[in-house]
């Protein structure tokens, strides 16, 4: 029995959002149809796509301009896409290094064209955000990851560039206010913040595609996703209602301020248990950290096997860490409540 799910993903959700997700999947809104059977062309689908759009446009105060896209292959996929549809053939592109993820998106990028890493904090197994690098003009994008789900650091000042500034947000999307306009294309896989796994967001501003010399698989090609309203094949019809649900969730919690205030109290009230038990250490640097993941390590590893119990009894799953880090990570997303955060502390301060 785990009561407090600290998973990094695919993770919790709220319950009356499973609720509705398991009545939708017998009867969608009374019309005798399951969720899971209904056509993507119905005027059913069609109206949650809409509300799902129009929800995160109003939820993150999306500016005229930029479309709201779901497709599929996860965030692994918007690698590879990115460069697809804004890396000229005689053009380049930038990274920061921030993580394995941050690495992942360089590769294809680097696959397919002039790709380079322009800062990395791989020297510190990634536990702090690079500052001061110099960002080169007339690059054609630069790419950063927001928050660095393994390693528990999260930018909290973006870079600017005059080219394109694309964003990975998988892991913290949701979480707090964003300036959208500062970016051109922001991605994320659901599976942290926004629903279940199988669908990826897309926000992208229209005027930048359809710009480069390339030619594009249509299956990669943002321009004929955004044309068909993200209809241009089958969507994952369950997976865009139950992030539909969970925007509705959001809405009615009191949107993104509401949310950003409930989160940074979580958040703090993890990071002062580690920072005031001798027990344990944060492994990010202390400007960095991360809102979303916060990793820790005990300082005295014969204590590892009473904390592992004593949290497992607790009902608390998923704080295990990342191999590469080790120690534990507790993610922290949106709906996981301040009753489970307070279990942790608990459990940790016990242990003390
Ligand atoms: C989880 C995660 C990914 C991978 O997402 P998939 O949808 O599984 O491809 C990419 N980037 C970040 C920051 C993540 O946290």
């Amino acid at each position: 029995m785990a009561k407090h799910n600290y998973a990094a993903g695919p993770c919790v959700l709220p319950q009356d959002v499973f609720k509705k997700a398991a009545e939708a999947v017998l009867d969608l809104d009374g019309i005798g149809l399951s969720v899971l059977e209904i056509s993507h062309r119905s005027k059913e689908f069609i109206a949650v796509m809409e509300k799902a759009q129009s929800l995160v446009k109003e939820i993150l105060s999306v500016p005229e301009g930029y479309s709201v896209l779901f497709l599929q292959g996860g965030a692994s996929l918007q690698f590879l896409m990115v460069p697809f549809n804004l890396l000229n053939t005689n053009g380049k592109a930038a990274y920061i290094e921030t993580g394995a993820w941050a690495k992942k998106a360089y590769k294809e990028a680097a696959a397919l064209g002039n790709a380079e890493v322009l800062a990395s904090s791989a020297d510190k197994n990634y536990n702090y955000i690079p500052k001061g690098f110099e960002v080169p003009k007339g690059l054609d994008y630069l790419h950063i990851t927001t928050n660095n789900t393994i390693y528990g650091t999260q930018f909290k000042e973006y870079p600017t560039t005059d080219g394109l500034l694309i964003a990975d947000m998988s892991s913290d999307i949701f979480s707090q206010k964003i300036d959208i306009s500062k970016f051109d294309l922001i991605y994320a896989g659901a599976q942290k913040n926004l629903g279940p796994a199988g669908t990826t967001l897309v926000i992208v501003k229209d005027e930048i595609l359809a710009k480069t010399d390339r030619k594009i698989p249509s299956m990669l090609d943002y321009q004929i996703h955004a044309k068909a309203d993200s209809m241009f094949n089958t969507p994952p019809v369950f997976s865009i209602y139950v992030a539909m649900l969970n925007l509705e969730h959001m809405k009615a919690q009191g949107g993104i301020e509401a949310i950003q205030k409930h989160n940074e109290e979580k958040a703090a009230m993890l990071y002062n248990e580690i920072d005031k038990n001798p027990l344990f250490v944060g492994t990010a640097e202390l400007e960095d950290r991360s809102n979303m993941n916060v990793c820790f390590l005990l300082t005295d590893e014969s204590k590892k096997e009473a904390f592992d119990k004593a949290w497992a009894a607790a009902e608390i799953s998923g704080i295990k860490g990342h191999r590469s880090v080790g120690g534990y990570r507790a993610s922290i997303y949106n709906a996981l409540t301040k009753e489970s955060v307070q279990a942790l502390v608990d459990t940790m301060a016990k242990l003390a």
